[in-house]
């Protein structure tokens, strides 16, 4: 959707690009002077490949701080993204035919990694009435003797769900009676959380023993384009994840790591004026959706996405314009409405559409309003 709506946008047509994945904002400006002091001072080398000692530490203090866990530096493995740790720890634990539990919907990066891997994926469907959250009792009937892995994210992107501490307590008491199952906890849109304080489920049970938390600087310190995540895993897999990332890409740009001990360390001021606009933002969007007749909307609490179900729509049509599904309608969105959105086929949805609300309040309405004249023209 980005790369067409990139073609028509060159082609001089106004599209009201709602499919964007990251955070409208600059990077906070005392992060951007880390980095411009860093390369006065000749951090310019190789660093270890799971980053800089202090780095390290600075990632243990914020662990400390935020989430009230406890690591060793030797358990932190800083990488090129959260993306890039998700993958190490995909790597580290999963062997051809091993069981990976995925609720839907989910980022599509999980699947394809376990598949990378020879997993077999073990697609766990949530509801709208849940939120789109996955329930003690779906986890336990998901689960089998080959089951070696869960993968969630909370705040979730697609759908911005957040899970509250007795959520994740009664998946944390399923987790209990099957010690073979790893999790991974990917919270990397910690920060944009409007309803309530950020939980991770490594704080539950003896859980931190089993969870390979991963996280990030992209979203909440609005630096997508700077590459640093890292991951807080038990001592063996954070040691194997270090092993394979020193084959695939060392570690990450010495200048990001300086300035992500700034960002890790210090006043959390900026982030929260970002996540106070997206508030503003969520506000609006989800009241107004919701005035458009056929969209069922979710009630997101986290990250920066809308997740409608549009099935209302299939089996409608306007003038040449069929609409059999989340894609079609994708495209009669894009090319009559000229908002662009996201299909939720690729989260594994496909009665959904995302929309995200990275962006100002004036295109928001645009396109919002664009989207209801054009989906009323469906009968
Ligand atoms: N996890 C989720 C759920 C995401 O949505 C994204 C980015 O869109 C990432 C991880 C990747 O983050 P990073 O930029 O740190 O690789």
């Amino acid at each position: 959707m980005a790369k067409l709506s990139r073609e028509l946008k060159a082609q001089g047509i106004d599209i009201v690009d709602l499919s964007i994945g990251e955070p409208d904002f600059d990077t906070p400006v005392h992060i951007r002077e880390a980095a411009k002091k860093a390369i006065d001072e000749g951090f310019t080398h190789y660093t270890p490949v799971a980053g800089y000692a202090d780095v390290r530490q600075a990632v243990i203090h914020k662990l400390k701080r935020d989430n009230d866990l406890d690591y060793t530096p030797e358990q932190i493995v800083v990488s090129t993204g959260a993306k890039q740790s998700l993958a190490n720890a995909v790597l580290s634990i999963i062997n051809p035919g091993d069981e990976v539990i995925i609720p839907t919907p989910y980022w599509v990066t999980y699947s394809e990694q376990v598949k990378l891997c020879q997993g077999e994926v073990v697609f766990v469907t949530c509801s709208i009435e849940n939120n789109y959250k996955i329930t003690p009792e779906q986890l336990e009937a998901a689960i089998t003797p080959k089951s070696r892995l869960f993968m969630f994210s909370s705040p979730c992107n697609p759908t911005g769900s957040v899970y509250s501490k007795a959520e994740l307590e009664g998946l944390a008491a399923v987790f209990a009676r099957h010690p073979q199952i790893f999790i991974i906890s990917d919270e990397i849109y910690e920060y944009i959380n409007y309803e309530g304080k950020h939980e991770s489920i490594a704080q539950f049970g003896d859980l931190i023993n089993r969870t390979i938390l991963i996280n990030g600087l992209s979203k909440g310190f609005a630096m997508t384009g700077w590459r640093l995540g890292y991951l807080a895993a038990p001592l063996a897999i954070a040691k194997a994840c270090d092993k394979i990332q020193s084959q695939f890409t060392s570690a990450t740009c010495s200048i990001t790591q300086r300035a992500a001990i700034t960002a890790l360390t210090g006043e959390l001021t900026t982030a929260h004026e970002m996540v106070a606009e997206f508030k503003k933002r969520r506000a609006y969007i989800h009241t107004a959706l919701k005035t458009i007749p056929g969209l069922v909307v979710n009630d997101p609490e986290g990250a920066f996405y809308m997740f409608p179900d549009i099935s209302a729509f299939f089996n409608k049509s306007f003038e040449d314009s069929q609409i059999n599904n989340a894609d079609d309608l994708c495209m009669y969105l894009l090319h009559k409405a000229n908002v662009s959105v996201v299909t939720g086929v690729a989260f594994g949805q496909p009665n959904c559409i995302r929309l995200s609300y990275a962006t100002g309040m004036d295109k928001l309405e645009k396109g919002v309003e664009r989207m209801k004249t054009w989906l009323g023209k469906l009968a």
